[in-house]
Protein backbone atom coordinates (compact mmCIF):
# COMPACT_ATOMS: atom_id res chain seq x y z
CA UNK A 1 0.00 0.00 0.00
CA UNK A 2 1.95 2.89 -1.45
CA UNK A 3 1.54 6.49 0.12
CA UNK A 4 2.14 7.73 -3.33
CA UNK A 5 -0.44 5.89 -5.01
CA UNK A 6 -3.63 8.09 -5.95
CA UNK A 7 -5.59 9.06 -2.19
CA UNK A 8 -8.85 9.14 -4.17
CA UNK A 9 -9.05 12.74 -2.07
CA UNK A 10 -7.15 14.52 -4.84
CA UNK A 11 -9.01 17.71 -3.65
CA UNK A 12 -8.17 18.04 -0.57
CA UNK A 13 -4.33 17.64 -1.00
CA UNK A 14 -4.80 20.10 -4.11
CA UNK A 15 -7.00 22.42 -1.87
CA UNK A 16 -3.90 22.76 0.62
CA UNK A 17 -1.35 23.46 -2.18
CA UNK A 18 -3.84 25.59 -3.89
CA UNK A 19 -4.07 27.59 -0.50
CA UNK A 20 -0.22 27.28 0.70
CA UNK A 21 1.85 26.35 -2.36
CA UNK A 22 5.27 27.20 -0.59
CA UNK A 23 4.03 24.58 2.03
CA UNK A 24 6.46 21.43 1.15
CA UNK A 25 6.46 19.85 4.56
CA UNK A 26 3.54 20.09 5.39
CA UNK A 27 1.74 18.77 2.06
CA UNK A 28 4.27 15.65 2.44
CA UNK A 29 2.10 15.44 6.01
CA UNK A 30 -0.88 15.60 4.80
CA UNK A 31 -0.67 13.65 2.11
CA UNK A 32 0.46 10.97 4.06
CA UNK A 33 -2.40 10.92 6.30
CA UNK A 34 -4.60 11.29 3.22
CA UNK A 35 -3.44 7.93 1.97
CA UNK A 36 -3.78 6.04 5.40
CA UNK A 37 -7.45 7.35 6.08
CA UNK A 38 -9.02 6.45 2.81
CA UNK A 39 -10.84 3.30 3.79
CA UNK A 40 -12.12 5.13 7.10
CA UNK A 41 -13.44 7.94 4.89
CA UNK A 42 -14.96 5.37 2.60
CA UNK A 43 -16.49 3.37 5.74
CA UNK A 44 -17.86 6.79 7.36
CA UNK A 45 -19.50 8.95 5.14
CA UNK A 46 -20.58 11.33 7.86
CA UNK A 47 -17.59 12.64 7.77
CA UNK A 48 -17.49 13.78 4.49
CA UNK A 49 -20.85 15.62 4.81
CA UNK A 50 -19.30 16.98 8.49
CA UNK A 51 -15.89 18.55 5.54
CA UNK A 52 -13.69 16.98 8.50
CA UNK A 53 -11.15 16.63 6.27
CA UNK A 54 -11.53 20.66 5.16
CA UNK A 55 -11.49 21.41 8.83
CA UNK A 56 -8.42 19.25 9.61
CA UNK A 57 -6.24 20.50 7.33
CA UNK A 58 -7.18 24.33 8.42
CA UNK A 59 -5.49 25.35 11.96
CA UNK A 60 -8.03 26.53 14.50
CA UNK A 61 -5.34 29.95 14.96
CA UNK A 62 -2.07 31.02 14.03
CA UNK A 63 -0.53 33.40 15.73
CA UNK A 64 2.97 35.30 14.42
CA UNK A 65 4.72 37.76 15.94
CA UNK A 66 7.89 40.26 15.78
CA UNK A 67 10.49 39.29 18.47
CA UNK A 68 12.71 42.01 18.65
CA UNK A 69 15.65 41.53 20.96
CA UNK A 70 19.46 43.12 21.02
CA UNK A 71 22.85 41.06 21.08
CA UNK A 72 25.73 41.21 22.87
CA UNK A 73 27.01 43.85 21.24
CA UNK A 74 24.45 46.14 21.58
CA UNK A 75 22.64 45.61 17.99
CA UNK A 76 18.95 45.39 17.66
CA UNK A 77 18.12 41.81 16.10
CA UNK A 78 14.60 40.92 14.55
CA UNK A 79 13.06 37.49 14.62
CA UNK A 80 9.50 35.62 13.74
CA UNK A 81 7.63 33.75 16.29
CA UNK A 82 5.44 31.57 15.63
CA UNK A 83 1.94 29.51 17.38
CA UNK A 84 0.63 27.07 15.53
CA UNK A 85 -2.84 26.11 17.67
CA UNK A 86 -4.26 23.39 15.27
CA UNK A 87 -6.36 21.16 17.10
CA UNK A 88 -8.17 21.77 20.74
CA UNK A 89 -11.28 18.82 20.00
CA UNK A 90 -9.58 16.42 23.18
CA UNK A 91 -7.73 18.95 24.85
CA UNK A 92 -5.60 22.08 25.27
CA UNK A 93 -3.37 22.68 22.49
CA UNK A 94 -0.02 20.80 23.04
CA UNK A 95 3.41 20.76 21.28
CA UNK A 96 6.86 21.89 21.43
CA UNK A 97 8.53 25.01 20.66
CA UNK A 98 11.48 24.74 17.59
CA UNK A 99 13.90 27.39 17.97
CA UNK A 100 15.89 26.69 14.33
CA UNK A 101 17.17 29.05 11.29
CA UNK A 102 14.64 26.32 8.68
CA UNK A 103 11.70 27.14 11.00
CA UNK A 104 8.53 29.12 8.76
CA UNK A 105 4.98 28.62 8.89
CA UNK A 106 5.08 25.89 6.39
CA UNK A 107 7.22 23.71 9.13
CA UNK A 108 5.66 24.54 12.06
CA UNK A 109 2.28 23.64 10.30
CA UNK A 110 3.77 19.87 9.07
CA UNK A 111 4.81 19.43 12.83
CA UNK A 112 1.41 21.09 14.62
CA UNK A 113 -0.41 18.87 12.52
CA UNK A 114 1.83 15.67 13.21
CA UNK A 115 1.32 16.61 16.95
CA UNK A 116 -2.46 16.30 16.62
CA UNK A 117 -2.38 12.87 15.87
CA UNK A 118 0.42 11.70 17.97
CA UNK A 119 -1.30 13.68 21.14
CA UNK A 120 -4.23 11.36 20.21
CA UNK A 121 -2.61 8.43 20.10
CA UNK A 122 -1.01 8.79 23.93
CA UNK A 123 -4.15 8.21 25.91
CA UNK A 124 -3.65 11.94 27.83
CA UNK A 125 -6.32 14.72 26.58
CA UNK A 126 -4.12 16.56 24.48
CA UNK A 127 -5.08 18.74 21.50
CA UNK A 128 -2.23 19.69 19.09
CA UNK A 129 -0.10 22.69 18.40
CA UNK A 130 3.79 24.06 17.23
CA UNK A 131 5.43 27.07 17.64
CA UNK A 132 9.21 28.70 17.29
CA UNK A 133 10.97 31.15 15.90
CA UNK A 134 13.37 31.04 12.86
CA UNK A 135 16.21 31.97 16.22
CA UNK A 136 19.34 30.43 15.71
CA UNK A 137 20.33 29.86 19.62
CA UNK A 138 23.71 28.15 18.17
CA UNK A 139 26.88 30.31 18.99
CA UNK A 140 24.26 32.43 21.06
CA UNK A 141 25.36 33.40 24.62
CA UNK A 142 23.78 32.44 27.38
CA UNK A 143 22.41 36.14 28.17
CA UNK A 144 21.77 36.08 24.54
CA UNK A 145 19.48 33.25 24.44
CA UNK A 146 17.66 34.72 27.88
CA UNK A 147 17.36 37.82 26.22
CA UNK A 148 15.37 36.52 23.22
CA UNK A 149 12.98 34.03 25.09
CA UNK A 150 12.33 37.01 26.80
CA UNK A 151 10.82 38.95 24.34
CA UNK A 152 9.58 35.73 22.56
CA UNK A 153 7.20 35.60 25.93
CA UNK A 154 6.32 38.92 26.09
CA UNK A 155 4.04 38.55 23.20
CA UNK A 156 3.43 34.68 23.32
CA UNK A 157 2.04 34.69 27.20
CA UNK A 158 -1.23 36.41 26.27
CA UNK A 159 -1.96 33.72 23.89
CA UNK A 160 -1.06 30.43 25.91
CA UNK A 161 -2.18 29.28 29.73
CA UNK A 162 -2.40 25.53 31.70
CA UNK A 163 -5.69 25.08 30.15
CA UNK A 164 -5.78 26.78 26.80
CA UNK A 165 -1.97 26.22 25.14
CA UNK A 166 0.60 24.32 27.06
CA UNK A 167 4.20 24.71 25.01
CA UNK A 168 7.25 22.76 25.45
CA UNK A 169 10.78 22.02 23.98
CA UNK A 170 11.55 20.82 20.59
CA UNK A 171 14.78 21.34 18.36
CA UNK A 172 16.72 24.08 19.74
CA UNK A 173 14.68 24.40 22.91
CA UNK A 174 16.03 22.79 26.41
CA UNK A 175 15.63 23.11 30.14
CA UNK A 176 17.83 26.24 29.50
CA UNK A 177 15.03 28.18 27.09
CA UNK A 178 11.97 26.37 29.24
CA UNK A 179 13.48 28.42 32.13
CA UNK A 180 13.71 31.83 30.60
CA UNK A 181 10.29 31.66 29.51
CA UNK A 182 8.61 30.03 32.23
CA UNK A 183 10.24 32.91 34.25
CA UNK A 184 9.18 36.00 32.15
CA UNK A 185 5.60 33.99 31.73
CA UNK A 186 5.13 34.37 35.84
CA UNK A 187 6.49 37.62 36.14
CA UNK A 188 3.88 38.98 33.25
CA UNK A 189 0.72 36.90 34.70
CA UNK A 190 1.59 36.78 38.11
CA UNK A 191 0.64 33.14 38.32
CA UNK A 192 2.88 29.97 38.97
CA UNK A 193 1.35 27.49 36.91
CA UNK A 194 1.88 24.62 34.78
CA UNK A 195 1.60 26.45 31.28
CA UNK A 196 4.34 24.80 30.12
CA UNK A 197 6.43 21.39 30.01
CA UNK A 198 9.84 19.85 30.40
CA UNK A 199 10.63 22.60 33.41
CA UNK A 200 13.36 21.80 35.40
CA UNK A 201 12.80 19.04 38.76
CA UNK A 202 12.86 21.14 41.46
CA UNK A 203 9.83 24.35 40.03
CA UNK A 204 7.74 21.70 38.84
CA UNK A 205 9.00 19.71 35.97
CA UNK A 206 8.78 15.52 35.85
CA UNK A 207 11.23 12.94 36.50
CA UNK A 208 12.11 11.41 33.47
CA UNK A 209 10.89 14.40 31.02
CA UNK A 210 13.96 14.55 29.42
CA UNK A 211 14.33 11.20 28.72
CA UNK A 212 11.28 10.57 27.42
CA UNK A 213 11.29 11.14 23.64
CA UNK A 214 14.26 8.80 23.46
CA UNK A 215 13.05 5.72 25.80
CA UNK A 216 9.71 5.57 24.61
CA UNK A 217 11.01 5.37 20.66
CA UNK A 218 13.23 2.21 22.23
CA UNK A 219 10.27 0.81 24.16
CA UNK A 220 8.53 1.09 21.10
CA UNK A 221 11.21 -0.46 18.92
CA UNK A 222 11.18 -3.27 21.65
CA UNK A 223 7.27 -3.87 21.16
CA UNK A 224 7.80 -4.18 17.08
CA UNK A 225 10.81 -6.98 17.86
CA UNK A 226 8.34 -8.75 20.42
CA UNK A 227 5.33 -9.20 17.41
CA UNK A 228 8.48 -11.26 15.74
CA UNK A 229 9.63 -12.85 19.84
CA UNK A 230 12.83 -11.23 19.36
CA UNK A 231 14.40 -8.37 21.92
CA UNK A 232 17.19 -5.33 21.28
CA UNK A 233 20.27 -7.65 23.04
CA UNK A 234 22.93 -7.65 20.96
CA UNK A 235 21.14 -5.43 18.40
CA UNK A 236 23.38 -3.07 16.37
CA UNK A 237 21.67 0.06 16.29
CA UNK A 238 22.75 2.98 13.90
CA UNK A 239 21.02 6.57 15.82
CA UNK A 240 21.42 9.91 14.55
CA UNK A 241 21.57 13.30 16.25
CA UNK A 242 23.06 14.01 19.38
CA UNK A 243 20.75 15.85 21.11
CA UNK A 244 18.08 15.32 24.06
CA UNK A 245 15.83 12.59 22.20
CA UNK A 246 19.29 10.75 20.20
CA UNK A 247 21.33 10.48 24.13
CA UNK A 248 18.49 9.23 25.96
CA UNK A 249 17.79 6.82 23.06
CA UNK A 250 21.38 5.25 23.04
CA UNK A 251 21.03 5.23 27.26
CA UNK A 252 17.56 2.93 26.77
CA UNK A 253 19.54 0.77 23.95
CA UNK A 254 22.30 -0.15 26.50
CA UNK A 255 19.93 -0.46 29.30
CA UNK A 256 17.85 -3.34 26.89
CA UNK A 257 21.61 -4.68 25.68
CA UNK A 258 21.80 -3.65 21.98
CA UNK A 259 25.30 -1.35 20.77
CA UNK A 260 24.51 1.68 18.97
CA UNK A 261 27.27 2.70 17.30
CA UNK A 262 26.51 6.00 15.26
CA UNK A 263 25.23 9.76 16.42
CA UNK A 264 25.62 12.77 14.70
CA UNK A 265 25.21 16.64 14.20
CA UNK A 266 24.28 19.06 11.52
CA UNK A 267 28.40 19.15 10.03
CA UNK A 268 28.93 15.18 10.25
CA UNK A 269 28.55 12.09 12.32
CA UNK A 270 30.76 9.97 14.15
CA UNK A 271 30.95 5.72 13.46
CA UNK A 272 32.16 3.57 16.60
CA UNK A 273 32.97 0.45 15.80
CA UNK A 274 33.46 -0.51 19.05
CA UNK A 275 30.14 0.29 20.13
CA UNK A 276 29.49 3.66 22.59
CA UNK A 277 29.41 2.21 25.90
CA UNK A 278 28.07 3.78 29.19
CA UNK A 279 31.39 5.64 29.37
CA UNK A 280 31.32 6.88 25.86
CA UNK A 281 28.26 8.13 26.52
CA UNK A 282 28.68 10.11 29.58
CA UNK A 283 31.36 11.86 27.20
CA UNK A 284 29.16 12.54 24.21
CA UNK A 285 26.21 14.07 26.98
CA UNK A 286 29.11 15.71 28.41
CA UNK A 287 30.51 17.18 25.45
CA UNK A 288 26.95 18.30 24.55
CA UNK A 289 24.72 19.02 27.17
CA UNK A 290 27.83 20.87 29.56
CA UNK A 291 30.49 22.43 27.11
CA UNK A 292 27.55 22.46 23.97
CA UNK A 293 30.02 21.66 21.71
CA UNK A 294 30.30 19.57 18.49
CA UNK A 295 30.20 15.70 17.64
CA UNK A 296 33.70 15.97 15.85
CA UNK A 297 35.37 16.48 18.88
CA UNK A 298 34.85 12.75 20.40
CA UNK A 299 37.57 11.50 18.06
CA UNK A 300 39.85 13.60 20.34
CA UNK A 301 39.28 11.59 23.28
CA UNK A 302 38.40 8.09 20.99
CA UNK A 303 40.51 8.18 18.17
CA UNK A 304 39.83 4.61 16.97
CA UNK A 305 36.24 6.12 15.70
CA UNK A 306 35.62 7.78 12.55
CA UNK A 307 34.23 11.68 12.10
CA UNK A 308 32.56 11.94 8.53
CA UNK A 309 32.04 15.70 7.57
CA UNK A 310 28.45 16.20 6.06
CA UNK A 311 29.02 17.36 2.62
CA UNK A 312 25.89 19.66 1.56
CA UNK A 313 25.54 18.16 -2.00
CA UNK A 314 25.51 14.80 -0.50
CA UNK A 315 22.77 12.53 -2.54
CA UNK A 316 23.11 10.32 0.96
CA UNK A 317 23.97 10.09 4.35
CA UNK A 318 26.89 8.12 4.99
CA UNK A 319 25.29 7.19 8.95
CA UNK A 320 22.58 4.83 6.98
CA UNK A 321 25.38 2.95 5.05
CA UNK A 322 26.22 0.68 7.67
CA UNK A 323 25.66 -2.64 8.72
CA UNK A 324 22.93 -2.95 11.35
CA UNK A 325 20.02 -4.40 12.97
CA UNK A 326 17.91 -1.10 13.94
CA UNK A 327 18.17 2.64 12.99
CA UNK A 328 16.77 5.73 15.04
CA UNK A 329 16.10 8.16 13.41
CA UNK A 330 16.57 10.93 16.06
CA UNK A 331 17.56 14.17 14.41
CA UNK A 332 15.13 15.70 12.07
CA UNK A 333 12.67 16.10 9.04
CA UNK A 334 13.73 13.82 5.98
CA UNK A 335 16.97 13.16 7.19
CA UNK A 336 16.53 10.15 5.27
CA UNK A 337 16.10 10.02 1.33
CA UNK A 338 15.46 7.66 -0.72
CA UNK A 339 18.74 6.61 -1.67
CA UNK A 340 19.37 6.05 2.24
CA UNK A 341 16.29 4.10 2.73
CA UNK A 342 17.47 1.62 0.10
CA UNK A 343 21.01 1.46 2.10
CA UNK A 344 19.36 1.00 5.26
CA UNK A 345 17.52 -2.11 3.52
CA UNK A 346 20.48 -3.09 1.81
CA UNK A 347 22.88 -3.27 4.76
CA UNK A 348 20.10 -5.34 6.75
CA UNK A 349 18.28 -3.42 8.95
CA UNK A 350 14.34 -3.85 9.58
CA UNK A 351 13.83 -2.03 12.66
CA UNK A 352 13.37 1.69 12.07
CA UNK A 353 11.42 3.26 15.07
CA UNK A 354 11.25 6.98 14.15
CA UNK A 355 12.89 9.94 17.19
CA UNK A 356 12.55 12.59 14.80
CA UNK A 357 9.27 13.72 13.39
CA UNK A 358 8.70 12.77 10.05
CA UNK A 359 12.30 11.99 9.02
CA UNK A 360 11.87 9.85 6.18
CA UNK A 361 10.98 11.15 2.45
CA UNK A 362 7.70 9.27 1.41
CA UNK A 363 9.66 7.12 -1.05
CA UNK A 364 11.62 5.84 1.99
CA UNK A 365 8.12 4.47 3.82
CA UNK A 366 7.35 2.96 1.00
CA UNK A 367 10.25 1.17 1.03
CA UNK A 368 10.59 0.40 4.19
CA UNK A 369 7.03 -1.13 3.97
CA UNK A 370 7.13 -2.78 0.72
CA UNK A 371 10.54 -4.87 2.05
CA UNK A 372 8.42 -5.75 5.83
CA UNK A 373 10.29 -3.89 8.19
CA UNK A 374 9.46 -3.49 11.46
CA UNK A 375 8.39 0.80 10.69
CA UNK A 376 7.47 3.16 13.76
CA UNK A 377 6.23 6.21 12.11
CA UNK A 378 7.16 9.15 14.24
CA UNK A 379 3.76 10.00 15.36
CA UNK A 380 3.59 6.96 17.27
CA UNK A 381 7.14 5.76 18.14
CA UNK A 382 8.50 9.09 19.46
CA UNK A 383 5.06 10.12 21.47
CA UNK A 384 6.83 9.73 24.63
CA UNK A 385 8.42 12.56 24.93
CA UNK A 386 4.67 14.28 24.83
CA UNK A 387 3.02 11.80 26.67
CA UNK A 388 5.40 12.83 30.18
CA UNK A 389 4.74 16.73 29.17
CA UNK A 390 0.92 15.02 29.73
CA UNK A 391 2.26 13.28 32.77
CA UNK A 392 3.90 16.86 34.06
CA UNK A 393 0.31 18.43 33.67
CA UNK A 394 -1.11 15.92 35.16
CA UNK A 395 1.33 16.25 38.34
CA UNK A 396 1.17 19.90 38.42
CA UNK A 397 -2.48 19.72 38.67
CA UNK A 398 -2.55 17.78 41.62
CA UNK A 399 0.74 19.54 42.64
CA UNK A 400 2.56 16.72 43.66
CA UNK A 401 5.28 14.98 42.05
CA UNK A 402 5.57 11.00 41.09
CA UNK A 403 8.66 8.97 41.49
CA UNK A 404 10.96 8.06 38.82
CA UNK A 405 9.86 4.51 39.00
CA UNK A 406 6.43 5.95 38.86
CA UNK A 407 6.23 8.17 35.30
CA UNK A 408 8.65 5.35 33.85
CA UNK A 409 5.99 2.55 34.19
CA UNK A 410 3.36 4.96 33.07
CA UNK A 411 5.32 5.82 29.87
CA UNK A 412 5.84 1.94 29.58
CA UNK A 413 2.19 1.02 29.66
CA UNK A 414 1.63 4.31 27.28
CA UNK A 415 3.66 3.21 24.90
CA UNK A 416 2.50 -0.42 24.94
CA UNK A 417 -0.95 1.02 24.19
CA UNK A 418 -0.22 3.08 21.21
CA UNK A 419 1.64 0.20 20.00
CA UNK A 420 -1.54 -2.11 20.09
CA UNK A 421 -3.46 0.54 19.10
CA UNK A 422 -1.58 1.14 15.86
CA UNK A 423 -1.45 -2.72 14.97
CA UNK A 424 -5.49 -3.06 15.99
CA UNK A 425 -6.31 0.10 13.30
CA UNK A 426 -4.13 -1.77 10.61
CA UNK A 427 -5.28 -4.91 10.90
CA UNK A 428 -8.91 -3.88 11.29
CA UNK A 429 -8.99 -1.28 8.25
CA UNK A 430 -6.86 -4.67 6.20
CA UNK A 431 -3.18 -3.56 6.27
CA UNK A 432 -2.13 -5.84 9.33
CA UNK A 433 1.27 -4.74 10.56
CA UNK A 434 1.62 -1.17 8.70
CA UNK A 435 2.21 0.61 12.05
CA UNK A 436 2.01 4.49 9.78
CA UNK A 437 -1.57 3.52 8.22
CA UNK A 438 -2.99 2.41 12.02
CA UNK A 439 -1.11 5.10 13.60
CA UNK A 440 -2.63 7.90 11.16
CA UNK A 441 -5.99 6.02 11.17
CA UNK A 442 -6.28 5.22 15.16
CA UNK A 443 -5.25 9.43 16.03
CA UNK A 444 -7.73 10.39 12.94
CA UNK A 445 -10.50 8.33 14.45
CA UNK A 446 -10.49 9.86 17.57
CA UNK A 447 -10.08 13.36 16.88
CA UNK A 448 -12.58 13.25 14.34
CA UNK A 449 -15.12 11.64 16.67
CA UNK A 450 -14.76 14.66 19.13
CA UNK A 451 -14.68 17.27 16.72
CA UNK A 452 -18.03 15.55 15.05
CA UNK A 453 -19.73 15.77 18.82
CA UNK A 454 -18.67 18.92 19.37
CA UNK A 455 -20.46 20.55 16.46
CA UNK A 456 -19.23 22.59 13.47
CA UNK A 457 -17.44 24.92 15.68
N1 LIG B 1 8.50 18.45 20.75
C1 LIG B 1 8.05 17.18 21.22
C2 LIG B 1 7.24 16.49 20.14
O1 LIG B 1 7.52 16.66 18.97
C3 LIG B 1 7.37 17.27 22.57
C4 LIG B 1 6.17 18.15 22.66
C5 LIG B 1 5.65 18.35 24.09
O2 LIG B 1 6.20 17.78 25.01
O3 LIG B 1 4.66 19.08 24.21
O4 LIG B 1 6.35 15.73 20.38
Amino acid sequence: YSIREEPNMPDILQMVKDKDPGQREFHQAVMEVMASIKPVMDRNPEYRAARILERLVEPERVILFRVPWVDDQGQVQVNRGFRIEMNSAIGPYKGGLRFHPSVNLGILKFLAFEQVFKNALTTLPMGGGKGGSDFDPKGKSDLEVMRFCQSFMAELFRHIGPDTDVPAGDIGVGAREIGYLFGMYKRLRNEFTGVLTGKSLNWGGSLIRPEATGYGSVYFAAEMLATRDETLEGKTCLVSGSGNVAQYTMEKLLDLGARPVTFSDSSGYIFDEAGIDRERLAHIMNLKNLRRGRVKEYVEKYPAAVYTESDPGQEFNPLWNHKADCAFPSATQNEINAVDAQHLVDNGVYVVSEGANMPTVPEGIDLFIENRLLYGPGKAANAGGVSVSGLEMTQNSMRLSWTREEVDNRLQMIMKSIHRTCLDAAEQYGTPGNYMNGANIAGFVKVVDAMIDQGVV
